[in-house]
Parts: structure tokens; C-alpha cells; sequence
């Protein structure tokens, strides 16, 4: 059986701990690979390495900087069909879902191409006679990230190519759930002959993540994961002085009107329902609709019914299984709670059996309708294919679920009524809405804009906001008095 390695200072060394942990084929139960729990060690042998290389790396120009942007993107491409049935293998996701992340990915990858400009510092002439101004963006350091097991290949993304581009060195910490992902992308980044040290990986868990974020040399984490875990590192990252981005869970509602066109609706709902298993930090969950509109209900029911769950790497297979016995197990008792709660199967996905894959951990498409909305599995982040289906009569009843959502990581809205949108826009406080959308996901020069239990921090993730988030502004403030000018 494989034991996975640390990435440290441009070789591969095996952990200074002893525990090893399974990597499961969340299909089939089959152990993939070991990985390492990881400990302190690991992590102080990254940090300084990443210090050491940090000092060079910052003078190494933007524009060179970059240049190894391009190959990686160029090695992701060409190795595209690899990592992506890696990412099956590991999460569950189907391989078309896979390399649809891929492209969200190298999307931030070519974005972060652009720092030479986006990192440029701002000049005012004369702010007092013969005095000149300047504000100028240096990296922090070492920086580092923690990803969830959902997106193994993407979410390091929304991180990685900004941080390094800007000047930083930089750590990934990696899911113990899906470590490979990342293995295979740090054999590639090998290739790129960066500097040893610019780029890390430590594997591990809790353990891990608590040593980054009392290292001394650590500047500035990025976590991604649910929101215990992340208000955690928040506050504990902070405490320990560092600059922390941290991206929650989320309870994302979706409100259909009873002009929204119901082939479109219905085709876009399931998708971000079932998308991923539903194991999406954007997955619509609560969907609602708002003055009757007869004839979603039948249509929501026909399109889940008809979704076929299974392997990924199997052809026609839409949705695959969510990622632990553990979480199938919640998922389950949520679902029974639900209807403890007063609500009614409409769809029971509960132990889906898949032919050839019987120990997998499957749920098929699920529908529970009227359950109450302040009960407490409308309120509860599912993380499973399970959709929730509620009737309600007016916008402003929509606006008042959302803003009460203790989560604000998306919401949405079915109409082709633009006043109804607009106001929905304006009022409804989440930090990513769609309109006529199911996930509204932000393309990598937007920030990925959780708010409230979403999202602890200020600066979020992708776009202008990393390039913010791994800099720190230097002002400058310079006299060159005439008098001083020697003739010639
Ligand atoms: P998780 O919180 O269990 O794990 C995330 C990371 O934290 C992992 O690297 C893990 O090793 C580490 N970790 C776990 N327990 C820890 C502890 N006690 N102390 C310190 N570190 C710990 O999340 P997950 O199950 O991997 O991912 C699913 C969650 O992530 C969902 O809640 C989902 O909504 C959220 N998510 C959010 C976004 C977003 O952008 N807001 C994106 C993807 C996923």
C-alpha cells in the first residue's frame, strides 16, 4: 500500500510522524493509499524552508514570476483526464464533475497571470509642494492554506497561484480524505523547476492545521471547511497574529416565482441539488416557492427521480456517493429528522444499492417537502442530496428566510419578473446570488463572497481580494526639494 509523502522543500520526505490514514474510495470502500496524520514537525520543516525560500522568491520579478504560472497551466491541461479521474476515485464525483473543477482551477491559474498588473502599487504627484506620494504591495511571507475533502483540486486553487505570484511562499495542507489530488498536482509542480521551497505540502489533520497556525514564520492562512472549523481558525489564527481568510459552511435557499420558466428551473435546481452529491458549498438545498407554482412539485420529482446515481468513471452516471459511511449515516438521520419535523417524502434516495458497488456510500436523489422553516433541518447545512421542498406567498417572506439564514453563502431567485430579481438582489443578504442561476459560483476575477457563518475574515477568495489578501500595502512619502538640485 502506498504511504503518501510531505512535499517539502522541492523533494519528497516522508512524515516525522507514524500515523498513517486511510484514503477511501468513497464507491467501493477500497483503500487507495495511506496518508500521513502528520505533526508539528512536518510543519516547522515546511514553515522554515518556505521562510528561506521566501527571501529570494520576493525579489525574483512578478513578471518572471508568472512564467511558471503558464507551464503549470500547460502541465494541468496536459494532464487533465489523469487528475480528474484521481479526483473520482478519491471524493466520488463524477469524472465530468471533475473536470469541471479542473477548469475552475486553471481558470485562477491563467487570472493570477496577470499580476504584474493587478499587484501594482498607486503614485499622487506633489501631495505637497515638492513632496510625492506612493503606495506599494509587497508578499507577506509564508503563507498557507487548509481545503476541504469537496473540491481537492479547485479550492487550493483559489489560493495557490495568487499567493506565489504575488511573491509569497506558499503550504498546502490537503483533506486527509483526498490527499492524492494534490499529490499528483505537487509531481507536476516539481517539474516546473520553481525555486525549492516556494511551494509545500504537509499532509495531516487537526494536529497539522493547529501547527500552522501557531508557526511563528506563518504570515497568513487560507482555510476552507465547515464553519466550526473555520470560525476555529479564525480566532485562533488571529490570536496568533496572523492575516486569516476562512470560508464557511452554508444553507443556501433557492425561491422560484410563478413565472419562472419551469423546464429551465427545474433542469438548473436539480443540478445544483444533486451537483456533487449535493456535497457543494454552493449546492441549492431549501427550495422555495413563492405563490403557488403547480406544477414545479410534479417536475422537481420527475428530473430527481430520474437522475442516475452510481460509480463516476461509469459513462452515463450523473451523481456519485457522498464521501464516508459516517456522512451517509447523517445524512440519513437528517432526512428522518425532517420528517419527524412534519415533513413527507416525496423522493426517498436512502440506501441506494448500485450494482457491482454495494458497499459504496450511496443516496440517491431525495425530496422532503413542508418541512417548517424554522425547524431545525431547514436550517441545517445537509451536504447530501437531499432537497427541501417548501411553499411560502410572498418576496418579502423570501427576504426575511434569507436574512434570518445564519449562513449566507448563496441565494437565489426563478423569475422573468426583473423587478422581483432586483429587489431580491438588493435585499437578500448572501454574498453570492444568482438570478435565474443555481450556483452562483464566481469566476476566478470575482471574490468567492460568503457572508455571515459563511465566511470569517475580510478579504474572501479569487480575484482582486487574493491579490489583497497576499500583499501587505507599503506607503511611501518622499521630499526632493528643488534647492537641492545640482547644476550641471
Ligand atoms: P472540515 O471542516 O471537516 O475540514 C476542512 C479542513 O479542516 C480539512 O483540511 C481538515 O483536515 C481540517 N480540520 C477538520 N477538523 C479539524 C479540527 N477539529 N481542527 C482543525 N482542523 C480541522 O470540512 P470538510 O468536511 O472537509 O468540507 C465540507 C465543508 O466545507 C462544508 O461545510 C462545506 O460547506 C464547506 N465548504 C465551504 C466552501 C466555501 O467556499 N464557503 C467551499 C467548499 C466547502
Amino acid at each position: 500500500m502506498e504511504k503518501l509523502q510531505n512535499y517539502i522543500n522541492g523533494e519528497w520526505v516522508s512524515s516525522k510522524g507514524t500515523n498513517y490514514l486511510d484514503v477511501v474510495n468513497p464507491a467501493s470502500q477500497a483503500v487507495l493509499a495511506q496518508v500521513p496524520a502528520g505533526n508539528a514537525g512536518d510543519v516547522d520543516a515546511a514553515a522554515n524552508t518556505a521562510a528561506a525560500a521566501f527571501a529570494e522568491w520576493r525579489r525574483v520579478p512578478a513578471g518572471k514570476r508568472i512564467q511558471y504560472l503558464f507551464k503549470l497551466k500547460t502541465l494541468l491541461e496536459e494532464n487533465l483526464d489523469d487528475l480528474s479521474k484521481t479526483i473520482t476515485l478519491e471524493s466520488g464525483k463524477t469524472y465530468v464533475e471533475a473536470k469541471a473543477e479542473w477548469i475552475r482551477a486553471i481558470e485562477n491559474v491563467e487570472n493570477a497571470c496577470g499580476i504584474p498588473t493587478l499587484m501594482q502599487g498607486e503614485f499622487s504627484e506633489d501631495i505637497a509642494p515638492g513632496i510625492d506620494e506612493y503606495m506599494i504591495r509587497q508578499p507577506l511571507g509564508v503563507c498557507a492554506c487548509i481545503s476541504p475533502f469537496n473540491f481537492p483540486g479547485m479550492i487550493p486553487f483559489w489560493f495557490l497561484p495568487y499567493a506565489i505570484a504575488c511573491g509569497n511562499s506558499f503550504i498546502i495542507k490537503p483533506s486527509e480524505k483526498v490527499p492524492l489530488t494534490m499529490t499528483k498536482v505537487m509531481a507536476l509542480i516539481h517539474k516546473l523547476d520553481l525555486p525549492k521551497g516556494v511551494i509545500s505540502m504537509v499532509h495531516g489533520g487537526k494536529e497539522v492545521v493547529d501547527a500552522l497556525l501557531e508557526h511563528p514564520v506563518i504570515r497568513a492562512i487560507s482555510f476552507v471547511g465547515s464553519s466550526n472549523i473555520a470560525r476555529y481558525v479564525y480566532a485562533k489564527g488571529a490570536a496568533n497574529g496572523k492575516r486569516v481568510q476562512a470560508q464557511g459552511g452554508a444553507k443556501n435557499p433557492v425561491f422560484i416565482l410563478p413565472d419562472a420558466d419551469i423546464d429551465m428551473t427545474t433542469q438548473i435546481i436539480v443540478d445544483s441539488v444533486y451537483g456533487c452529491a449535493g456535497q457543494r458549498c454552493l449546492a441549492a438545498s431549501n427550495i422555495i416557492t413563492i405563490g403557488g407554482h403547480k406544477d414545479i412539485t410534479e417536475s422537481l420529482v420527475e428530473a430527481s427521480r430520474k437522475r442516475v446515481t452510481g460509480f463516476g468513471l461509469d459513462g452515463d452516471v450523473q451523481m456519485g456517493p457522498v464521501i464516508t459511511p459516517e456522512s451517509k449515516t447523517r445524512i440519513h438521520t437528517l432526512i428522518e429528522k425532517g420528517m419527524a419535523e412534519g415533513g413527507q417524502l416525496l423522493v426517498d434516495g436512502r440506501n441506494a444499492v448500485i450494482s457491482g458497488y454495494e458497499r459504496g456510500n450511496f443516496i440517491a436523489p431525495t425530496i422532503i417537502e413542508n418541512i417548517p422553516l424554522d425547524g431545525e433541518l431547514a436550517a441545517t447545512e445537509i451536504f447530501g442530496p437531499v432537497m427541501s421542498l417548501t411553499h411560502i406567498n410572498t418576496i418579502e417572506e423570501a427576504i426575511s428566510l434569507v436574512n434570518n439564514n445564519k449562513y449566507g453563502n448563496m441565494a437565489c431567485i426563478f423569475t422573468s419578473s426583473g423587478l422581483h430579481a432586483r429587489k431580491f438582489r438588493s435585499e437578500a443578504e448572501a454574498g453570492n446570488i444568482g438570478i435565474n442561476i443555481g450556483v452562483a459560483a464566481p469566476v476566478a476575477q470575482f471574490p468567492f463572497s460568503g457572508w455571515k457563518d459563511s465566511f470569517f475574515g475580510d478579504l474572501h477568495g479569487q480575484g482582486k481580494h487574493a491579490v489583497e489578501f497576499f500583499t501587505q500595502t507599503k506607503v511611501v512619502i518622499e521630499r526632493w526639494l528643488k534647492e537641492w538640485t545640482r547644476k550641471f
